[in-house]
Order: structure tokens, then sequence, then C-alpha cells
């Protein structure tokens, strides 16, 4: 397979090589150019909205401020012409019109234009009225009302209704004061409504003093000259702020400028608010009466919080998503990147296994020819052979061009042991396996993947018996292409099998003519114990079947005899450490034929593991031991009259001697010898004295103890071993005998009596010593005339 080079590119026109940083930069600065426009387009629209609507609201605002202003002048007028059109306006009259149109002003007055002359008349008729202490005033330094000084002529407040809670200004001569006498004069002059100066006004409260008065002549038809005038007193702050919201909250800031003076212009009002000086700004000329104002609008700061621009958000979402579309192609670029390396890294892997996989398939190639003795058989799904290597050809003769294409599995075979194993097969499933199958059908025994045997016929038609492993072969996808079948030769195989088999008869027949059974036996390197092999034979042994020994080799020693199973333990450690040979004769305790002995013996052999193995023999040897015991016996009896001989005594005498001295206590011996048995056997002849010999050992065994020991030294000479008594005892003892021997005749010859001789061992003494005082006892009877017993000397 050739991997054509491809130079791919990322997202379609980025080139691979292009480096993800500078993908990012780009993207950035993209992103920064497109929310420099946007931001730049969003701040166009958000001054042009501003501005529509800064000229609305300012427009809105212009308009209400000509209403109110032409709302003053309409109602004054109508005050005016109610004076006008009325002969006379009482004082009520004047409360009851002016009253209600006390709306954005503060108050309404009337002046009465009066002469010096009338003035006295004029302030007495007004106190009638009920004005009490009414004078006609000015005002004074201090800006309070004091009576007025004496003028020519005198524009006093009359009447006066008021929204104010200080008292009305009754009486103030307008004419006193020089803003509102040049107002006056103008409305002569003009015989119209006319507004003052601003200024401060009298009777209003100080937050809203400062303001103009509107005023109008009242005259009477005929007459040129008004007779007094109506006036409107307006507080500018009233007038402008009523109805709107406070300064906090208005979106307008709003100052007006008195024009009529014409060096300065004199500010008439102007709002609390701040006003944020900039592009937007209205100025308009509105006027009252006869008066123009410049009314200057701008924006407040409450209309730059509600129409703040949201270029500061356009720019940093921008930024942002600036920010985040050149990480995420970074990332993306950059993980292209590494992808694309990791293919070309897998793709060189890929070559490189290619190459691989083509040496490894020579390999096998070279395998195939190269095991010349394994013979190793392909086949396809028909079992059709398709590989016959060179060692199939050795074993079975055939050329590999023969076989492949034209052969089957099956006809290499031997035919009647494909039918058998088809029709056992066949059993087993429960269905017909037909016999070109038999062969890779898996039996389902134990171990079923196991290679079997087979007998296949080579092409000279001579058998070959083969151990064949047949196992299915899957192509990548797992599916099942055909077989494989790979064949070793066992004739050899099988013929050692068949010596080893002929051997193993000849051990069993062998070991069952054996008395007793050969076994090997084994010790771990950590001490455990196991049965390698046991004839049969060891069945009679232990009452044990062989192959139990097998598995459990302990269960030897629950037959041995509690007595001996510790002996022979350490016997046979003993011969593992030394590896010397092993021979132990012991008891086994079996549950039909009861206690038996038996011996063993065993050669070791050292393991390279570190254990030690046996090879041994062991044999019943019961019968040995009972004919030993036998002779035994025999060996320490007297043959004549059946007591212990003279060995027994001195092995007896030395062995109750070595306790003694070991361990202290009584030790005495009773010697006897029959008083002239050389006359009875001379009288009687030999044999009457053989049997008094026996008749005095029967009298003289029937009184003694279990304990005590009964020898026949030689001749008519005997002996009493008493272990555990002392010297009186003994004599006791002897004084016994001596009566029960002379007291019972004996047939034929009648009363036979002995002399007896006592002896009681001394610590330190030796046996010799100890035999020489019995005797001399005996020697001292004898002299002392026989039939007695001589008493103990010490
Ligand atoms: P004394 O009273 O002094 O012991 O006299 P005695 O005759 O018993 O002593 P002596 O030692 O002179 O004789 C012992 C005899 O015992 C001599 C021997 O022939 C006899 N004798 C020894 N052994 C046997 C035996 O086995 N059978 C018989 N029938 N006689 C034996
Ligand atoms: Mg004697
Ligand atoms: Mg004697």
């Amino acid at each position: 397979m050739s991997l054509h080079p491809v130079r791919p590119k990322i997202l379609g026109f980025i080139s691979e090589d292009v480096s993800a940083w500078l993908v990012a930069l780009l993207v950035l600065l993209a992103g920064g150019i497109l929310t420099g426009l946007l931001a730049w387009g969003t701040f166009n629209q958000f001054e042009q909205q501003s501005r529509q609507r800064f000229q609305l609201l300012a427009n809105e605002r212009y308009s209400r401020i000509e209403e109110r202003f032409q709302d003053q002048e309409q109602r004054l007028d109508s005050l005016r012409r109610f004076f006008a059109n009325s002969e006379s306006v009482t004082r009520a009259e004047f409360d009851g019109y002016a009253q209600p149109l006390l709306l954005r002003t503060q108050a309404y007055s009337f002046a009465l234009r009066v002469s010096d002359a009338e003035r006295s008349a004029f302030e007495q008729r007004a106190r009638e009225e009920g004005l009490s202490a009414f004078t006609v005033r000015e005002l004074n330094e201090h800006g309070e009302l004091e009576l007025a000084a004496r003028r020519d002529e005198y524009v006093a407040v009359l009447y006066s209704q008021t929204q104010s809670r200080l008292p009305a200004p009754f009486g103030y001569d307008l004419l006193a004061q020089p803003l509102r006498r040049d107002a006056l004069d103008r409305a002569d002059r003009l015989g119209s409504l006319v507004v003052s100066q601003p200024m401060h006004l009298v009777g209003i409260e100080p937050s809203y003093a400062r303001g103009v008065l509107l005023l109008a002549p009242v005259s009477r038809a005929g007459q040129s000259r008004p007779f007094g005038y109506v006036m409107a007193v307006i507080s500018m702050r009233q007038l402008l702020a009523d109805g709107l919201p406070d300064a906090l909250h208005d979106y307008l800031s709003v100052r007006i400028l008195d024009l009529s003076t014409h060096d300065q212009h004199e500010v008439l009002f102007e709002s609390t608010n701040e006003a944020i000086p900039g592009d937007l700004s209205a100025t308009r000329l509105v006027r009252m009466a006869d008066h123009d104002y410049q009314v200057d609008i701008l924006p407040s700061y409450a209309f730059m919080q509600a129409n703040h621009s949201s270029v500061g958000s356009v720019i940093v979402l921008g930024g942002l998503l600036s920010v985040l579309l050149s990480a995420l192609l970074y990332v993306l670029v950059s993980q292209r990147q590494r992808a694309l390396r990791l293919v070309q890294l897998r793709t060189q892997e890929l070559h490189a296994r290619e190459q691989e996989l083509r040496g490894t398939h020579g390999q096998l190639r070279g395998v195939l020819n190269a095991a010349t003795q394994v013979a190793i058989i392909a086949t396809d799904l028909r079992g059709v052979i398709s590989t016959f290597n060179p060692g199939a050809e050795q074993m079975l003769g055939y050329s590999s061009a023969d076989v492949v294409g034209h052969m089957t599995l099956e006809n290499l075979h031997l035919p009647r042991e494909l039918s058998a194993r088809a029709a056992e097969l066949s059993v087993r499933y429960g269905k017909n396996i037909p016999t070109c199958h038999a062969m890779l059908v898996e039996g389902g025994e134990v171990g079923g993947h196991e290679a079997r045997e087979w007998t296949l016929v080579r092409s000279d038609g001579s058998h070959l018996p083969v151990n064949m492993l047949a196992t299915p072969v899957l192509d990548e996808q797992g599916l099942w292409v055909g077989h494989l079948a790979i064949c070793i030769d066992i004739t050899e195989r099988k013929r050692v099998h068949e010596v080893l088999a002929a051997r193993d008869v000849l051990l069993k027949k062998l070991s069952a003519h054996v008395p007793g059974g050969i076994y090997q036996f084994k010790m771990e390197f950590d001490g455990r114990f196991s049965v390698n092999y046991a004839s049969d034979g060891i069945r009679e042994i232990y009452e044990l079947e062989p192959d139990v020994l097998l598995f459990d080799a302990e269960a030897i020693f629950t037959r041995i005899h509690p007595q001996d199973v510790t002996r022979v333990r350490t016997s046979i450690r003993t011969s593992a450490e030394s590896l010397s040979p092993w021979r132990e004769e012991y008891r086994v305790q079996l549950p039909e034929r009861g206690l038996r002995w038996v011996r063993g013996e065993a050669t070791p052999e050292e393991l390279p593991g570190g254990g030690v193995l046996w090879h041994g023999y062991i044999s019943d040897i019961s019968d040995l031991k009972r004919v030993e015991e036998e002779l035994r016996a025999l060996s320490v009896t007297d043959s004549l009259t059946g007591i212990y001989n003279r060995r027994y005594f001195q092995e007896r005498l030395t062995t109750e001697m070595a306790r003694v001295e070991r361990g202290g206590g009584e030790l005495s011996v009773i010697m006897l010898d029959i008083d002239h048995f050389k006359r009875i056997n001379d009288h009687y002849g030999h044999a009457v004295g053989d049997r008094v010999l026996q008749a005095v050992c029967e009298r003289i065994g029937h009184r003694l103890r279990r304990t005590d020991v009964f020898c026949r030294l030689g001749g008519e000479e005997f002996m009493v071993l008493c272990p555990d008594i002392d010297a009186e005892h003994a004599y006791m003892l002897a004084m016994e005998l001596w009566e029960g021997l002379r007291s019972a005749p004996v047939d034929v010859v009648g009363v036979v009596t002995a002399s007896f001789g006592i002896a009681s061992w001394h610590p330190g003494e030796g046996a010799d010593a100890l035999l020489l005082r019995a005797d001399s006892g005996v020697y001292a009877a004898k002299q002392n005339g026989r039939d007695r017993v001589e008493r103990p000397m010490n």
C-alpha cells in the first residue's frame, strides 16, 4: 500500500504549516477591527437617537413654557377686562374673581393710582373696608415695608389674592421702586400688558421671591390715563418647574435670559440640576407681553444617565468574543496540527509494521520449511489441503505439489479409525458427524484442545502414528476460513512407551512375588513426606491401599504403634540428614491383623531440589520376632527346672545393683543348697535326683512374690534375688521357704531339706562381695548342721 503525501489544509483554507499563534493573532486583529466598526456604528446611532430624543424633549419644553407664558397673559388680561368693564370692583368681587385664577401665579393684585391729595382719604377708605392700619408704604433699605414718603402720586396695592402665606403687601407703592415704576411707565406708554425686569418680589416666600410682574393698565372708557393696574406676581421657579419632574429626574436643564436689557442679559431662571455641555443644546426666543426671553436648554445629568451609550458593552463583548474566537481557533488549529502529526506518525508506524509483517511472513514460511520433524497441513473449509510443508512431505512421502489442491486431510487418515471416531462422536453429540470432520470435531473430553493420536497412511501404504492438533483458522474478521493440523511423529514415543509399560508390568510381577512391599518415599525440602511408588505388598504391610498412599503419605504414621512412631520419624530424619541407609524395626497396629512387627530398610538419595528420596523395602518380621523371643527365653531358662539360669541371674543382679546404686533402696539375695543331694542321686538314681530338683523348685517358686527372681545357679544350688527387701525381711522370706520345703516331702525320697544363706546389699558393695556373703551364709548353715537358715551377717 503506498501512501501519498497529502498536505492538508486546516479548516479548508489555512495551510497546515501556519502557526496556530499566527491564526489566533489574525483572528484577534480581525475581531478587533470588526468590534471597532460595530462600536463606531453603534456610537453614531446612539448620537443620532440622543439628539432626536433631546430635540423632542426640548420642543416639548419650549411649547410648555410658551403655553404657560400665554396662559399668564390671558388670565391677567381677563382680570384687566373685569376691571375695565365694571363701574367699580369691590374687594370681595376682586377676591372672588382672582381666586380661581391663582394657578402657577403667586398673586394677583390691583394697585390704584392715587394723588398725594387723595392719599389720606384713600387710606381712610381702605381702613374702613377692613384693612386696619392701611397706609401707603414703601420698602426701606432693609427691604421692610414702612410708611411711604410724600410724593405727588402713588400707585398703591389695594387688592391682592396670593398663594403665599406671608401677608399681602397692601398699600405698597409701586412707584416707589424703580423697576416697578419703569414697568408702570411702559404700561402707560404702550397701553397694554408689560413685563417688569426680573426682580425680588414682595410678600412672597423667599424661595419663590425671584420673578417678574406682569402688569396691565386699567382705564375707563374715555380716559387716557389708567386709573389703576392689575398685576400678576409670577415666580419663575413656580411657573416653570410646576408639574415637571424634580431637578434630580429632569432630563433637561433650562435657563431663561431676559434680553430686554441691552447691556447685559439677566438670568431670569436657571434649573438647579446640572447641565451637561456638549453638542446637544437648543436656544429659542419666547415672548411674554412686551419681553423677549432667550430660553437655553441643555441635557441634564439624568438625561445622560437614561441615554447612556452601549458602545462600551459592544467593545467589551466584541473584544471578549474576539479573544474567545482566537483562543478557540488556536486550540482547533493546534489540535488539528497535532492530529495531523499523529496521523503522519501512525502512517509511518503502519509502514514499518507492514515491513515487519512481510518479514514475519517470510520467517513463517522459513519456519514451515525448516520444520522437517513436524507435519504442518492447512486446509480450506472443504478440507482440501492448501499448505503441505516439507516436514509433511518427509513424514508422509507425498510431494507438496501432489497434495495441495488435490487431496483432503481425510485422505491421509486411516479410514477405519476415522469411522470409529465419527461413530463415537455421533453418539456423544446425538447427531451424525461425518468422517471428514471426525479429526476436527472436539471430543469434549477433559483437555479437549489437546492433541490426539491418529494413524496416517503414507504414500506407500504404511502406517504412521502421529499426535495431531487440529485447530480452526480464523481471518482478521474472526471468520472461519479453514483448519490447521500439526502432526508429530510418535513412532519412537510409542515404542518407548511400550518398553516402559513392559517394565512396569515386570516390576509389578516381581514385587508381587516378593514378600513385603517395595516403595519410593520422598521427603520434600520443607519436610513433607510423600510416596512416589508403593508395590501391592505395601497393602498387606499397612493394610492401606497403595493408591491412597500416593496422595496421603501421613496415613502410614497412623498405622505405626504410638510407642514407636516418634522413633521411626526420628530415624527417617537422621537418615535424611546423614544420607545414611535407614533401617528400623517397629510395630504396626492393623485393623484386621492386629499388632505386627515390620522391618523397613531404605537407601536415601539427595534430590536436586533439596529433598531426599528413599528406595526401600518393608517386610513383616512378626514370626522372626516370635522366634527371637523364644530363643531369648530359652537362653535365660534352666531346661530342667524351668526357672531362670545363672546367666539370667547375673544379668538381673547387674541391673538391680545399678538401680540401687543410682537411686538407693534395698536389695537382698537368698542362696540355698540342697542337703546331701549326692546321696539322693546315689541312692535313687540320677533321674530321681532330677525330679527332686524339679519338686524343690516348684515348692520354693510357689512361695515367692512376682518381683522375686528365682534362679538355678547350677547343680543343686539356687538363688532368690529380692528387690526392695532388707536383710530382716529376706530372712523372714528364707524362713518361710525353708519351712515350706521341709514340711512337704517329695515323692519317693521323702523330706528334702536345704541350707539357706542371706545377704543384703551394702552401699558401695560389689556383686561378688554380695554373693560371697550369701555363699558364706550357706557354708555356715552347712557347718552348723544343715537344714537351717543362717542369719545374715552385717
Ligand atoms: P552337702 O550336704 O555338703 O551339700 O552334700 P552334697 O552331697 O549335697 O554335696 P556335693 O557337692 O558333694 O554333691 C552334689 C551332687 O549333685 C554331685 C552331683 O552328682 C549332683 N548333681 C549335680 N548336678 C546334678 C543334676 O543335674 N542331676 C542330678 N541327678 N544330680 C546332679
Ligand atoms: Mg552343692
Ligand atoms: Mg548339697
